[in-house]
């Protein structure tokens, strides 16, 4: 039983949904306490407890896989204790609902290593959030699924059918798992190559008229972008209300994608100016991984190891949610993660 305090580091979800998808895949239990300590409402909410649910059913239900509380009772929101026994993660066919506007692609993150490492292809039907602050988009996931596949064969697509903004969520989404048939291919992304795109995409949903427009006037005239590199994209009245600013540069070698969101408390320029700020911390650097793109890649890059290929890649900054990730991923794999400093940037590897 591999024992866990999940008030470590960063102290939130990721600890949980990192060790739920390496125990299906090392077969290791795990217990995990002080679950999200440093978040202000600590222990599991909506989202976290439909990974802990979407982990029990890739694990072959509750008949092969336990997640159950320290005293054996089942678990429920706000539990801040986790006793996890997996069982043997099985290919199919899987609806899961996060039941709110809690990200459903938080879910996909907790199932989507487990079913790459299975003997058959999957499907997921996620409904939730798409668009959710803290938390990777649908878009962000779909535009970098190459680079999570390092190089080598697709390993998801993702069809959006619905989106969801917070707070009504309503998203629907479909995603095909294939797990590649050569294994992993190594990650390596030491450069990002010549830009060949570079745009701004503002999605709304029921919002009044002229937010849009005033977003995307702000990237305007702090990128001195032109009209044909700013896209505004009204959705369907009853996918909203709702309001992601999204900006893309793809490179020869990698694309990158930020995003800020809508919310009643911000001005249409607040918002922009969050993005704004984002976009031009990664353009005053070399490094290809932006920050959260670095924590993502970080189990692929183990599990790739762990058949024998050799990874790395250079990020413009290694977060303390990086730093905690890389340590709960080494407790359930034999790896050692080595992060090297390099031009303002981290080089993350594995140490021989
Ligand atoms: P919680 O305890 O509320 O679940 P957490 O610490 O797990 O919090 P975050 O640190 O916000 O949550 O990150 C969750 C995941 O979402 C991480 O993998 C992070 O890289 C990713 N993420 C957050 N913001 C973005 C973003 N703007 N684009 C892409 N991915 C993001």
């Amino acid at each position: 039983m591999i024992e866990l305090d999940g008030s470590q580091g960063e102290g939130g979800g990721q600890i949980l949904r990192t060790a739920l998808a390496l125990s299906l895949i090392t077969g290791q239990p795990f217990r995990l306490v002080n679950i999200r300590a440093k978040r202000p409402k600590p222990g599991l909410m909506r989202q976290h407890l439909a990974c802990v649910q979407a982990a029990v059913a890739v694990g072959g239900g509750a008949a092969q896989t336990g997640a159950v509380t320290a005293a054996g009772a089942e678990v429920q929101l706000g539990e801040t204790t986790l006793v996890f026994t997996p069982g043997k993660v099985r290919a199919g066919d899987y609806r899961f609902a996060v039941g709110s506007a809690g990200s459903c692609m938080l879910v996909l993150q907790t199932v989507l290593w487990p079913l790459v490492m299975a003997p058959a292809a999957s499907t997921l039907g996620l409904s939730g959030g798409t668009h959710n602050p803290m938390a990777p988009s649908l878009s962000f996931l779909q535009l970098l699924a190459p680079h999570f596949a390092g190089g080598g064969p697709a390993i998801f697509d993702m069809t959006l059918r619905r989106h969801g903004f917070y707070p009504a969520g309503g998203g629907e989404v479909e995603v095909l798992v294939h797990p590649p048939q050569g294994g992993l291919a190594a990650i390596d992304l030491m450069t990002r190559g010549a830009l060949l795109e570079a745009y701004a995409e503002c999605l709304h949903a029921g919002l009044p008229r002229g937010v849009a427009e005033r977003e995307l006037d702000v990237l305007r005239k702090g990128l001195g972008w032109e009209d044909s590199q700013l896209r505004n994209r009204a959705l369907r009245s009853n996918e909203g209300p709702g309001n992601a600013l999204l900006v893309v540069l793809r490179h020869e070698a990698i694309t990158e994608v930020f995003a800020a969101y809508g919310e009643k408390s911000l001005s249409a320029e607040q918002v922009a100016r969050h993005v704004l700020a984002e976009v031009k911390a990664y353009m005053s650097h070399q490094a290809p991984v932006g920050p959260h793109l670095a924590d993502q890649l970080m189990i692929p890059l183990a599990l790739a190891r762990m058949q024998g290929r050799q990874g790395r890649y250079w990020t413009t900054e290694l977060t303390e949610h990086s730093r905690t990730n890389a340590r709960i991923i080494e407790t359930f794999l034999p790896v050692k993660f080595s992060c090297e400093p390099l031009e303002g940037g981290t080089v993350v590897s594995l140490a021989a």
